[in-house]
Formats: structure tokens, C-alpha cells, sequence
């Protein structure tokens, strides 16, 4: 069994402080006339959903996989890899930032719009090719906390697909790049 942490809540807590800089680097470049940052509406459900809706399973995943291996670090590697995932929606963001400067809609950070401004879903870690890597690697390496973390990235895939009418082949990036990352080709109808 392996024994040393995959990741800790280190990991989580270069995520947090990587979106505080972000946050705040957006607010500097605004105070420097470089954006003009709006908020035209303030509904705040995408940013509920992207902290609340995967947490329970994500949890559940880190949970079982402790259960079966007694090993801490599964509960954080699940925490990362089926909740923090969402943190790759910061790629589509900085895309629409860059296009679309100096006038940014702060707001469609919290209802998810940015996607459709863009035209494009990036999300590089939405992907099951990274499902499949860290199994055969947790497998291969003998690794509870990385087969754990397989499962729940899984998991998060398997709901994102539900919650928002992906197509079948969707969260699979090779697909996502042979349609050029196209809303159209990501979502159904
Ligand atoms: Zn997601």
C-alpha cells in the first residue's frame, strides 16, 4: 500500500490562495483603468452549485476509500479531485477576460455566462482521460489515495454530465478538441 500523502489540504489551500491573488490582481488592473469591471446581475446560483453541489460526493468518496485502505490522504485527494475540480473553470474565465477586456462582466463569473460569450468550454481537467490516468496509475503504483481520487473525479464527471445535458462524448478532451471546444459540440440542444 503506498504510504506517502498524493495530496494534502495544502493542495486545496494553493487553490484558495491562487483565487484570492486572482481576485485580486482583477481588482488592481481595474483600479488601473486597464478593465472596467461590472456586475450586471447578482444571482449567485453557479457559485452555490460549484461549492455545494459536488462536496457531499466528493466527501462520501474520500470516506470509503479511507474505510477500505485506512489511509488519511484519500479523504483530501477525493476532496481535490471530485470537488476542486471546478477550480479549471478559471481557464474559460481568463479566456473571457482576455477577449473581452477592458469591459468584464463580473457577474458571469457566478452564473457561468462566460461560457456562452466565449462560445467554448475548455475545462481541461473535466476530462475522463485524467479518470482513466490516475486508476491505472493508483493501480500501477499501488496507491489508495490516487484510485480514490479516480473515483471521485468519476463521480464528478458522471454528475456534471447529468446536471448539465452534456453530450455523451463531452467530458472526453480528445472529443472536446476535435469540435475545437465548442459550446455547441459540448452540450446537447
Ligand atoms: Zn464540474
Amino acid at each position: 500500500m503506498g504510504s506517502e500523502p498524493f495530496v494534502g489540504c495544502g493542495s486545496i489551500f494553493s487553490i484558495l490562495r491562487a483565487m484570492k491573488e486572482l481576485t485580486t490582481l482583477l481588482r488592481r488592473l481595474s483600479d488601473q483603468k486597464l478593465l472596467k469591471i461590472t456586475y450586471v446581475q447578482r444571482e449567485n446560483l453557479t457559485v452555490k452549485r460549484l461549492f455545494f453541489e459536488h462536496f457531499p460526493l466528493a466527501l462520501i468518496s474520500g470516506l470509503l476509500g479511507f474505510a477500505w485502505s485506512h489511509e488519511w490522504q484519500c479523504i483530501p485527494a477525493a476532496l481535490v479531485a471530485g470537488w476542486m475540480l471546478d477550480a479549471d473553470h478559471i481557464f474559460d474565465f481568463a479566456r473571457y477576460v482576455i477577449c473581452n477586456r477592458p469591459n468584464i462582466d463580473m457577474s458571469l463569473i457566478r452564473n457561468g455566462g462566460y461560457f456562452k460569450v466565449n462560445n467554448k468550454v475548455l475545462v481541461p481537467l473535466h476530462a475522463w482521460e485524467l479518470t482513466v490516468a490516475m486508476a491505472i496509475f493508483g493501480a500501477v503504483l499501488d496507491s489508495p489515495p490516487l484510485i480514490t481520487a479516480a473515483i471521485a473525479h468519476g463521480a464528478h464527471l458522471i454528475q456534471d454530465q447529468g446536471a448539465y445535458k452534456v453530450r455523451p462524448l463531452g467530458y472526453w478532451f480528445i472529443s472536446r478538441t476535435m469540435s475545437r471546444f465548442s459550446l455547441n459540440g459540448f452540450c446537447k440542444k
